[in-house]
């Protein structure tokens, strides 16, 4: 398999401080990767390392069978845009985007036609010559858009660009750049913290922690199938109940959970887990049913009601199971409401509704030398 893009076993190194950590990753052409982590995992290192605006410490980066890596900025051409990313104040929204294709130095002619042409994608035409401080905020995003596009780079990096929109506009800004994004078919890979926005625009997420890549993957994977208990509880709320796996064969994984009661999850192939081992059942607040009697489904607890929130379209419930650990349900209202005052109640889950995740150390603070003598 060919990729468009490679990053191989990069590490950045701010002094003494170790930012990223041996990366490796790999982008198609076309694709939209969003990479998403908690403030500091170093997302925008990352973004920069590609970019060029910092060199790498170690390891390298391809870029369409090139190794760009001792490229400078303007060599590598890559498109960007980041939240601060100012407009020129003192420049038309004209001269804004036609100053990228003026250092690049074209012919006029070229210059008015791809202006227009990226004016008309942002839907702006009418704004050619405004400044700035004439245009909203969403506007002013729409211009940097097009003009980190026009000089149609090989490569597109945004770096939050919306986190200072409402939401309102900054949900009708993530289409928007989706649907330009996959009109021009443009390799894209963008930073963000907003879980949501992750799940709606991409190919696919990488999620990083501390440095590292904690795992890559489609959105649907990175939600029902979390690797590890970093992931997991980073993407949406999930409840994780601690267990050993007792067998584990073609169709069902097994868990005994802490009061010794046996859980049936399917053995989707996703999770590696081996017998013995200390793992936790993943468990969506979504999937989760409330049953007349156990038995009804495959799984099912007892419960002690904590606290119900009632949140209009659906009721989150906030159970104790009877090994002491805190289960959170939500449910539609229509079909929750009778539920609303109850104290206790059992919940159950099919099989399929649950996976495994290992109970080890996000790959961040696991100990790597030892891990090397073990190889
Ligand atoms: P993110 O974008 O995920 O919030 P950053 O890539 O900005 O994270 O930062 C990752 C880590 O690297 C942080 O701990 C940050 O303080 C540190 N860092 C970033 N840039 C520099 C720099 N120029 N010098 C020293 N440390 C830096
Ligand atoms: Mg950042």
């Amino acid at each position: 398999m060919s990729y468009y893009m490679e990053i191989v076993n990069a590490s950045k190194y701010y002094k003494k401080f170790h930012a990223i950590k041996e990366v490796s990753l790999s982008i198609s052409k076309g694709e939209f990767l969003t990479i998403l982590g908690p403030s500091g995992s170093g997302k925008t290192s990352l973004l920069k390392l590609i970019a060029g605006f910092e060199p790498l410490s170690s390891g390298s980066i391809l870029l369409n069978n090139q190794d760009i890596t001792n490229k400078k900025v303007y060599e590598r051409n890559i498109g960007m845009l980041f939240q601060n990313y100012a407009l020129f104040p003192n420049m038309t929204v004209y001269n804004n985007i036609a100053y990228s294709l003026r250092i690049r130095k074209l012919g006029k002619d070229v210059i008015h036609k791809e202006v227009e042409r990226v004016l008309k994608m942002v839907q702006l035409e009418h704004l050619a010559t405004r400044y700035p401080n004439q245009l909203s905020g969403g506007q002013q995003q729409r211009i940097a858009l097009a003009r980190a596009i026009v000089f149609n780079p090989p490569l597109l990096l945004l770096d939050e660009p919306l986190s200072a929109l409402d939401k309102n506009l900054r949900e009708h800004m993530q289409l928007e750049i989706k649907h330009i994004q996959e009109g021009l078919g443009i390799t894209t890979i963008s930073v963000t913290h907003d879980q949501k926005e992750a799940l709606t625009m991409s190919d696919r997420i990488c999620i990083m922690n501390e440095g590292r890549i904690e795992q890559i993957d489609t959105p649907l994977n990175i939600y029902k199938h979390p690797k590890n208990k970093f992931v997991a509880e980073f993407i949406g709320e999930i409840n994780l109940l601690k267990g050993q796996c007792v067998e584990v064969d073609q169709t069902y994984v097994q868990v005994k959970l802490q009061n010794n009661k046996v859980i049936s999850i399917a053995n989707d192939g996703y999770s590696n887990t081996l017998q013995s081992q200390n793992v936790y059942v993943a468990l969506r607040p979504e999937n989760i049913q409330i049953v007349k009697e156990a038995g009804q489904l495959r799984n099912s607890i007892k419960t002690k009601v904590i606290e119900t929130v009632y949140m209009g379209d659906s009721i989150k419930f906030i159970l104790e199971s009877d090994q002491g650990e805190k289960i959170v349900v939500i449910l539609p209202s229509s079909q929750a409401e009778q539920a609303i005052n109850e104290k206790e109640f059992i919940i159950g889950w099919d099989a399929s509704d649950a996976t495994v995740i290992v109970d080890e150390q996000p790959s961040s603070n696991r100990d790597l030398s030892k891990e090397k003598e073990l190889v």
